[in-house]
C-alpha cells in the first residue's frame, strides 16, 4: 500500500498483481483515497464485472464507517430509465421538460404582473391598468397552451428532479454507498429520474465506481468529465481486472457501418433532395458516392464466398477477409476507387470533400428532425442516416490501409433469411485508446489476478 501511495504521489501508472481474496481492491483504494484527499483529486474505479462493482461497493462501505467519503455508484442509462427511452427520444424529451420549466416561470411572472395591474386597476381606477391586466392575461393564456401541449412530450420523472431541492437527495445519496437499485427504488418513489439524479451529483463524489466503458469510450468519458465538473487530470483511474482492457479498448474502438445504413442514406437523400437544407450540396456527387459504395459491398461479398461457404451464414456476424494483415490493399477501398475513377470522378480527396458535405447536411437533417420531434410534429425522434454514413465512409477511407486498423466485412441474414453486409474498422492497437486515456488523467492503477496480457 504504501508503495502504491508513493507511487500516486509521484503521478506514476502502477501495475500490480493479486490473486483473487487477497485484498487487491483494499490495497488500491486506501492510497488512491487518501491522495485523492490531499490533492483534490476524484477517484474513478472502473470495472467491467458486476460481481466486482458489488465487491467495491462492499469495500467502500466499510472505508465509510471510519472515514468520511462520498461515493457515487454509475450506472448508464439504458439500467436507469424509467420510462425505458433510448438516447435520443430521452434527449427531446429532457429539452421539452426545460422548455416547459423556463415557460412555466414565464407564467408565474405573468400572473403577478396581472396582479400588480389588478391592484392598481383597483387602487387607482385608472381603465389603462385594466386593460395591461387583459393584455397579460391574455399572453399568459398562451404560455399556458404552449406548456400544456410540452407537458405532454415532456419527462415527469425529470420534471420532479429539477423541481426537487438537491439537498435532499444528497444528504441520502451520500449517508451510505448506495447502489443503482437503491437509488432507482428512492426515485421510483419520488416519481423521479434515478440517471439524472445521480448524474446531478457527480461533481460531488470523492469516489466514483463506474463501468469500463464510461471511462474508456472517448465521448462518454468526456461527458462524465463535464457532469463531474473536472479535468482528465483531476482524476486518479483505477481499473479492475485490467487484464480485460485490451479487449475493452478495442470494442470502444471498433466503428461499423451496414449495408442498410447506407440504403437508408439513400433513401434519405431521395426524400429530402428539394428540401432547402441541400441546396449546398451537390446531391447527385453524393448519390454516386453512396451508390457506389453499396455496390462493392454486395459484389465484394457475394464474390468472396468460397463453394458452401453462403449456405453457412447464419443469424451471427460471420467475418470475410477483405484484406491482407501485411500488406494490407484492401479490397473493398480498391474496388470503390476503380468504380469511382470509371464513373468519371477523380481521387480520394474529391470523395472526402463529398463526404464532409454529406455529413454537414446529415447534421442539418438532425438539427430538422430534432425540432420536429420536440414541436410534435412527428411521434418518434429520426435521426439521419447521411450523417454517420458519410462520417463512417471517410474514416474508413482515411485508415482503412493503415497498418494501425483493420478492415473487416461482416455478412449475416435478416429476420427473412436475406443476406446483408456490413463494414467494420476496427484498430488493431488498443494502446490508440489507452495511450491518450493514460497521458491525459493523473495516475492510474491497473490491478488483476492475472498479469498475463502485460508480461
Ligand atoms: S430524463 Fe431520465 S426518465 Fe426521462 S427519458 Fe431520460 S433517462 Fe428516462
Amino acid at each position: 500500500m504504501e508503495k502504491i501511495h508513493r507511487s500516486l504521489l509521484e503521478e506514476n501508472l502502477v501495475l500490480f498483481e493479486g490473486a483473487c481474496g487477497t485484498g487487491k481492491t483494499l490495497s488500491a483504494l486506501v492510497p488512491s483515497l487518501h491522495v485523492g484527499k490531499q490533492l483534490g483529486k476524484t477517484v474513478f474505479i472502473a470495472t467491467n464485472v458486476h460481481q466486482q462493482m458489488l465487491q467495491f461497493i462492499d469495500e467502500a462501505r466499510q472505508i465509510k464507517r471510519t472515514h468520511d467519503i462520498k461515493v457515487l455508484v454509475f450506472k448508464g442509462k439504458m439500467g436507469m430509465c424509467p420510462l425505458k427511452q433510448g438516447y435520443d427520444e430521452c434527449e427531446a424529451k429532457r429539452d421539452n421538460t426545460y422548455d416547459l420549466m423556463e415557460i412555466e416561470k414565464e407564467i408565474n411572472l405573468k400572473k403577478q404582473e396581472s396582479k400588480a395591474a389588478w391592484d392598481e386597476y383597483k387602487s387607482s381606477g385608472e381603465a389603462a391598468h385594466a386593460s395591461l391586466r387583459d393584455a397579460v392575461d391574455e399572453e399568459r393564456e398562451k404560455l399556458e397552451e404552449k406548456a400544456s401541449s410540452l407537458r405532454k412530450r415532456s419527462c415527469d420523472p425529470l420534471y420532479e428532479v429539477l423541481r426537487a431541492e438537491d439537498e435532499k437527495f444528497q444528504k441520502w445519496l451520500f449517508q451510505d454507498v448506495r447502489d443503482p437499485e437503491e437509488v432507482n427504488d428512492y426515485a421510483a418513489e419520488n416519481g423521479m429520474c434515478g440517471y439524472e439524479l445521480l448524474k446531478r451529483e457527480l461533481k460531488n463524489a470523492d469516489l466514483v465506481i463506474a463501468n469500463f466503458h464510461h471511462i474508456l469510450n472517448d465521448m462518454i468519458f468526456s461527458t462524465m468529465l463535464r457532469w463531474m465538473d473536472k479535468e482528465p487530470e483531476d482524476l486518479i483511474a483505477i481499473f479492475d481486472e485490467a487484464h480485460n482492457i485490451e479487449n475493452a479498448a478495442r470494442s470502444h474502438s471498433s466503428i461499423t457501418l451496414t449495408e442498410h445504413a447506407i440504403e437508408s442514406a439513400l433513401a434519405e437523400l431521395n426524400a429530402n433532395e428539394k428540401s432547402d437544407l441541400f441546396t449546398s450540396m451537390p446531391v447527385e456527387d453524393v448519390e454516386a458516392v453512396l451508390s457506389i459504395l453499396l455496390e462493392v459491398v454486395r459484389d465484394t461479398y457475394d464474390n468472396r464466398f468460397k463453394f458452401g461457404e453462403r449456405q453457412r451464414v447464419g443469424r451471427n456476424w460471420y467475418d470475410i477477409r477483405i484484406s491482407d494483415p501485411y500488406e494490407r490493399n484492401d479490397v473493398v477501398y480498391a474496388r470503390f476507387m476503380r468504380r469511382m475513377k470509371e464513373t468519371g470522378y477523380g481521387e480520394e480527396k474529391q470523395v472526402q470533400e463529398l463526404l464532409g458535405i454529406a455529413a454537414e447536411v446529415g447534421g442539418l437533417l438532425d438539427n430538422a428532425y430534432h425540432e420536429q420531434y420536440k414541436q410534435g410534429q412527428t411521434p418518434i425522434l429520426k435521426r439521419s442516416h447521411l450523417k454517420p454514413t458519410a462520417e463512417f465512409f471517410s474514416q474508413y477511407l482515411k485508415l482503412c490501409n493503415n497498418e494501425n486498423y483493420y478492415p473487416v466485412l461482416n455478412v449475416r441474414r435478416d429476420q427473412g433469411g436475406e443476406i446483408y453486409g456490413r463494414l467494420e474498422l476496427f484498430t488493431c492497437i488498443p494502446k490508440n485508446v489507452t495511450g491518450p486515456l493514460l497521458d491525459s488523467i493523473y495516475s492510474a492503477i491497473l490491478m488483476s489476478a492475472t498479469l498475463r496480457p502485460f508480461v
